[in-house]
């Protein structure tokens, strides 16, 4: 009998009055009851303590007038027992706290589980005993457990914010808190009352309040986005969904990005008119869904501030349109934060409120509140008589109810507290590095509150009973996450939180409604479904980044990141691994440029800019097609010449027209994009020669162009950043043209390799060793492979304008090109470098679909302008770039 099912007999006893168990839950919300239900079904010990005298949680708390959930109550259900499932139907769409409520008692009962869970009973304190390898918690009412596993299901949203004014105590009416609504029936009919706050309580509170009281004031201090719920019965479209395939629904949304069952968007705004955008968004407007109008709408409106601002827009027009009052509706507005950056409300009526003369809105950023007195309320401009301050301020979101344990003292005497000090530290938000045996569901650091959160929850709790099953089945007593792993998943969080605008606002997200909490975006940004495929890979690759240790069994530790790759280049990588796809060189050199340039068809297109020309340039031996991107501001402007990538052997006009696009936009410059002959075909030095060609006729040509009288400049990626580097050396040497900067993407610059990133990175990342050894011999015989214009590292390199290298992490070629930055700047060339942690060959001309690239391009526009001597573009900070941006830049950090 393993070791663990030993300890589970000898737990049931109490030893010095201190209860010893398996595992402790702390919480009887929709988390802890299910894990509950697990752990029994697996043979733990395990109790719930729970400082309410009920179960519910948040369901058991929150019982203000309105209070209802705002995921679809189809979706926010617990999925893991289709009997379940068949045995409960919900009345609405949104269900109310008092169904809800219900819910959770009925699943209590069904399983039979309050006889496990010890009510009033507050934990106030946790220490890891490294002897017996336990925990011992202490409580408010006395009683002690002793576990050898505690998990905390506490709640995201379960510590309210305490009210940051002074003078609560004076006040001689009556107090009461959203977050904590007393059970008795409170009368509001014919009284002033006052509600401060305008988050997601309030919004729900405050159409019903005012329909009772005498007068409603209410205190605004950041306006929030609220769309109509349009509550009543289910849906019938999503219901037949449901009832159509219950596991297959079920499935799709743990593979989701928000938890709910919809497709993935691909349309991006700009591709789309003022009217499909209008109609996209009327319809989403009357579905009062809320993970509908965050996804559904257009691909960049989470991602991108431009995309974003046209739906903000349409929402704003939609709350003037309802409120009438100019003033008040304006002061309603929301101008601060991006559309969904900040939790958005559901609503029934709440705009249309302000509408009725019994209701006032003071906007606190006008008049901030100076006092709360014994008879009301006074700000810096008048005083207002209430009998009743309703405090919708909100929680102390995701660590609150973790912190207000205290001490958490793990193992050699850490505190929790110390350790979190400047923001939670988890690794997968589930565990902590130096707590053992210590699991949070949903806590900071996993998708938690930006999903819904049954389906979370769900994840979470089997992830962790799964764990200890097999824990118990290996003889290991004890896990315990790395710093590493910890500290990579730090990493990763940042790099996810760029992916989205959420770093963009000031909300409870990032903690900024507490004053003195570490700022910083708790939830994992990165999706339910790729979180959930985290949580797998860790397991199947032998609990990476967890050291397991056991009385009688050798220590185990896998140690290590589990992602290493910037979020979006593994979900895209992680595509072209499932297509299975034979490799390119397969294919022969025009069956490759078939299939690149089908592949590049089903990419988004370019955004817009001023005028796309193609034309033809003479070249060397014959005409030469190239295509001009001309920016929509006002000419002349400095001129790029661009050199398209593909191995020498494709790339043609569409293939780089994305990145040639965005960096139009961002540089304002125009780019001449060259198609240069290409191997088998044309082999050594045809593809060189062609653009040194180019370069010079647009250099001559430049004022036909539209082009400004400076230097020009040349840009090329991969290949064609070959070649852009071995046009510099050719121009320095043939007596022009003069080139004011070089940006080398990701270039090709040597003919070895032997270089440990061709080693690293030989496969996996789509460009693979074997292609690029086979990009060689097309082009190239191994006689000519040493000449400076097709390996420029080897030429000389005084005297070459100032360069800008671009390199990523998991590319063959990241260390011929650092190794090509570093020889530049040995030879007195002004050089930055641009290292992209986490990023492959593609990463950066992959527009609109590796989203992390972004601050990238930024920073390469910038150096672009500053070669050609124009001013910094400083609208485009939010993009990532860094005010004070150091000689060298990590992309994915900045
Ligand atoms: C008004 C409101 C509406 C919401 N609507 C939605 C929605 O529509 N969709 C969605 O996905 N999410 C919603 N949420 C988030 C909601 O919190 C979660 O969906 C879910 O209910 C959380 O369940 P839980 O068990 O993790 O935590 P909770 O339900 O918060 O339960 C935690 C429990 O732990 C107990 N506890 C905490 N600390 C201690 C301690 N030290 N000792 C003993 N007991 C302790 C608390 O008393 C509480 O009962 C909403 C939240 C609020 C406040």
């Amino acid at each position: 009998m393993p070791g663990g099912m030993v300890e589970a007999r000898a737990s049931e006893a109490t030893n010095g009055g201190t209860e010893q168990v398996d595992v402790t839950v702390v919480g009887a919300g929709f988390a802890g009851l299910y894990l509950l239900h697990r752990l029994r079904k697996a043979g733990f010990n395990a109790i719930v303590l729970e400082e309410a005298d009920d179960v519910g949680g948040t369901w058991y708390w929150n019982r203000y007038p309105g209070a209802r959930c705002d995921i679809q109550t189809i979706d926010y259900s617990y999925t893991f027992d289709p009997e379940l499932e068949s045995a409960w139907r919900w009345s609405e769409k949104y269900a109310t706290q008092p169904e809800i409520l219900r819910y959770l008692g009925f699943v209590a009962d069904r399983y039979d589980l309050r006889r496990d869970i010890r009510f009033d009973t507050k934990v106030t304190a946790a220490t890891w005993d490294e002897g017996p390898q336990r925990w011992l918690l202490t409580t408010d009412n006395g009683a002690k457990v002793s576990c050898r596993h505690y998990i905390m299901a506490t709640g995201c949203l379960s510590a309210p914010k305490p009210p940051e004014i002074d003078g609560v105590k004076d006040f001689k009416g009556e107090i009461y808190f959203t977050s904590r609504w007393p059970q008795k029936e409170v009368k509001l009919a014919g009284k002033r009352v006052v509600v401060i706050g305008t988050g997601s309580s309030a919004i729900q509170a405050i159409p019903l309040i005012a329909e009772q009281a005498a007068h409603l004031t209410v205190f605004q201090r950041t306006p929030n986005f609220a769309l109509p719920a349009h509550n009543g019965p289910a849906p019938a479209d999503r219901l037949a969904l449901l009832e159509g395939d219950r596991a297959g629904y079920r499935e799709q949304a743990r593979w989701s990005l928000g938890g709910v069952p919809w497709p993935q968007q691909t349309v991006v705004s700009w591709q789309l008119s003022d009217t499909d955008r209008r109609e996209r968004f009327e319809k989403a407007w009357a579905a009062g869904d809320l993970i509908y109008i965050l996804t559904q709408l257009w691909a960049d409106q989470a991602v991108d501030v431009d995309g974003n601002a046209l739906l903000a827009d349409l929402i704003r027009e939609k709350i003037r349109s309802t409120v009438n009052d100019p003033e008040t509706a304006a002061a309603l507005t929301p101008h601060d934060h991006p559309f969904g950056a900040k939790r958005p409300c559901l609503d029934t009526n709440y705009y249309a409120t302000y509408n009725r003369p019994n209701v006032t809105l003071v906007n606190l950023r006008q008049e901030p509140i100076k006092a709360i007195t014994s008879s009301g309320i006074t700000t810096d401009k008048r005083s207002f008589d209430v009998d009743v301050i309703v405090f919708a301020t909100g929680f102390d979101a995701m660590t609150g109810a973790i912190m207000a344990v205290h001490e958490i003292t793990g193992r050699g005497g850490r505190s929790l507290s110390d350790v979190w000090a400047h923001g939670p530290q988890t690794y997968l938000g589930l565990t902590v590095a130096g707590f053992p045996n210590l699991f949070m569901i949903t806590g900071p650091g996993s998708p938690s509150v930006l999903s819904n959160m049954a389906v979370s929850i769900e994840q979470h709790a089997d992830w962790v009973v799964d764990r200890l099953i097999a824990m118990r089945e290996a003889g290991f007593t004890a896990i315990e996450a790395t710093e590493a792993a910890q500290a990579g998943w730090a990493r990763h969080m940042a790099d996810c939180s760029m992916l989205t605008l959420h770093r963009l606002a000031n909300t409870w997200y990032t903690g900024a409604n507490v004053p003195g909490k570490a700022r910083g975006v708790m939830p994992y940004t990165g999706g339910v479904g790729p979180y959930r495929s985290i949580c797998n890979e860790v397991v199947s690759q032998g609990m990476l980044g967890f050291r397991l240790t056991g009385p009688n069994v050798p220590e185990q530790c896998n140690d290590g990141e589990i992602v290493r790759l910037q979020p979006d280049v593994r979900l895209v990588l992680n595509m072209l691994a499932e297509m299975k796809l034979p490799p390119l060189e397969s294919f022969g050199s025009q069956g490759a440029r078939d299939f690149v340039a089908q592949f590049n068809a089903a990419r988004p297109a370019g955004r817009p800019v001023g005028e796309v020309v193609d034309g033809m340039l003479p070249g060397t031996d014959g005409p030469l097609p190239y295509r001009l991107y001309r920016p929509a501001t006002p000419g002349p402007h400095p001129i790029v010449v661009y050199f398209r990538g593909g191995g020498w052997v494709f790339g043609d006009a569409q293939s780089d027209d994305p990145f040639c696009r965005d960096m139009c936009r961002r540089t304002g410059m125009i780019f001449v994009s060259v198609g240069y002959r290409h191997a088998p075909e044309h082999r050594f030095p045809t593809a060189t020669e062609d653009g040194y060609a180019a370069a010079r006729w647009i250099a001559e040509h430049g004022a036909e162009l539209g082009g400004d009288s400076g230097p020009i400049l040349v840009a090329g990626w991969s290949a064609g950043g070959n070649i852009a580097a071995v046009t510099c050396q050719l121009a320095r040497d043939r007596g022009g043209p003069p080139i004011a900067g070089q940006l080398l993407l990701s270039p090709v610059t040597d003919c070895t390799f032997d270089r440990p990133s061709y080693n690293d990175n030989a496969t996996g990342y789509f460009l693979t060793r074997s292609l690029m050894y086979w990009f060689w011999d097309l082009y190239c015989s191994p006689a000519d492979r040493t000449d400076p214009r097709v390996s420029p590292l080897r030429g000389k390199l005084t005297g070459l304008p100032p360069a800008y290298v671009v390199t990523c992490e998991f590319d063959p070629l990241r260390d011929e090109g650092i190794a090509y930055a570093d020889a530049l700047a040995a030879a007195g060339v002004p050089v930055e470098q641009l290292q992209g942690r986490g990023h492959f060959h593609s990463s950066f001309t992959m527009v609109d679909v590796v989203i992390t690239g972004v601050s990238g391009r930024a920073q390469m526009a910038e150096a672009m302008r500053r070669f050609a001597g124009l001013p910094e573009e400083t609208g485009r900070r939010h993009e990532g770039v860094p005010p004070d941006r150091p000689r060298e830049v990590d992309a994915a950090a900045s």
